[in-house]
């Protein structure tokens, strides 16, 4: 069943939650703050509905995650870990596909086959895989469907789960930046602070709590950009990140400086991984669709800001895709 309002949706998956013994939530590879933000959000708020829930995520937490007091009890997955067996419903939140949930999608098929998935996102890229999904691709994150959703259930909020979903909030829109950002994802935040989420520290740990190696890195990377009319372009390689010692979350600091400069349609961030694949992350200008860019490509994402993963080399993957790029923006 795929619903897309709350009002149609609340009520099936408060049953199937509140019917489950042991919930498992999870989230994507590499989870940004929407997707701790969500996992931890909506773990607060079906435990004081009187569910039994473990959080796991497939890779490290990003730093900012530090304000939340709760993200050293999400558990990060390891390879050889095993799951808790008891799980008997699996609810993904802020991923369009549970195959984005590597390592643990390959290395647990069996577990995830034997139980039943529940999906909360807002990817227009997401085609609905559990057997209950909540997709709103008009909310500019994961975390605002959860605010709605305590909302329509009735369900209060305290200032720890406030600030958690704040996180996805802020997050999701660089800070209500984004042309997603709506009246409601407003009112939603509004309700968070009111309810004492701690908006300003989250605002900080995103904005001023950088590690001095990302602003080293960001420099590389601006220089290194290439202005080809509708598209500008710049790499984040393996040397770079070497040589300043900045991790992968540098990444996302040069992909929003791209995206600054007024003259493009689109905006590509190369990014050099460590197993020699190359993560490709795509902005674009309000009303230019690069998630369908990314979803030919094997990703996915939304229309202003998309990703994928491309088995090549750097010079290949520049090469298919930024041609790829320039006929869908012909
Ligand atoms: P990023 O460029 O990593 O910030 O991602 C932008 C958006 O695209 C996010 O909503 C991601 O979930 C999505 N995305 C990024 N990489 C992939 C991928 N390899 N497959 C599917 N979706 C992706
Ligand atoms: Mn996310
Ligand atoms: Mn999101």
């Amino acid at each position: 069943m795929l619903y897309t309002t709350i009002q149609q949706a609340a009520p099936a998956l408060r049953d199937a939650m509140t019917a489950a013994r042991h919930i498992l939530v999870t989230s994507h590879i590499n989870p940004d703050g929407d997707a701790v933000g969500s996992s931890i959000g909506l773990t607060r708020i079906l435990r004081a509905m009187g569910c039994r829930v473990t959080m796991v995520l497939p890779t490290e937490l990003p730093s900012l995650a530090v304000v939340l007091p709760d993200a050293p009890e999400v558990g990060v997955y390891s390879q050889g870990a095993s799951l808790p067996a008891d799980v008997d419903l699996v609810v993904l939140v802020d991923t369009g596909s549970i195959s984005r949930i590597e390592p643990i999608f390959s290395a647990e098929r069996a577990y995830l086959a034997q139980r039943p998935l529940l999906v909360i996102d807002h990817h227009a890229t997401n085609s609905g895989e559990g057997f209950l999904n909540l997709v709103m691709t008009e909310a500019a994150a994961t975390c605002e469907i959860l605010g709605l959703l305590a909302q329509a259930w009735n369900q209060a909020i305290d200032a720890e789960t406030a600030t958690a979903l704040l996180m996805g909030l802020v997050t999701d829109t660089q800070s209500f930046q984004t042309s997603h950002t709506s009246p409601r994802t407003l009112r939603v935040a509004a309700d968070l602070l009111a309810l004492g989420g701690r908006l300003n520290e989250v605002m900080r740990s995103m904005m001023y709590g950088k590690p001095f190696a990302h602003a080293k890195a960001l420099g590389m990377a601006i220089e290194r950009m290439h202005d080809e009319g509708d598209i500008i372009w710049t790499e984040f390689t393996q040397a770079m990140q070497q040589g300043t010692g900045a991790d992968d979350e540098a990444g996302d600091e040069i992909t929003a400086y791209l995206s600054r400069v007024a003259t493009a349609k689109a905006y590509v961030l190369f990014k050099e991984r460590r197993d020699g694949t190359v993560k490709i992350s795509m902005r674009s200008q309000p009303g230019i669709d690069v998630g369908s860019v990314a979803h030919s490509l094997g990703g996915g994402g939304h229309r202003e800001a998309a990703g994928a993963t491309l088995q090549l080399g750097l010079d290949e993957a520049r090469d298919l895709v930024l041609s790829t790029l320039r006929v869908a923006l012909a």
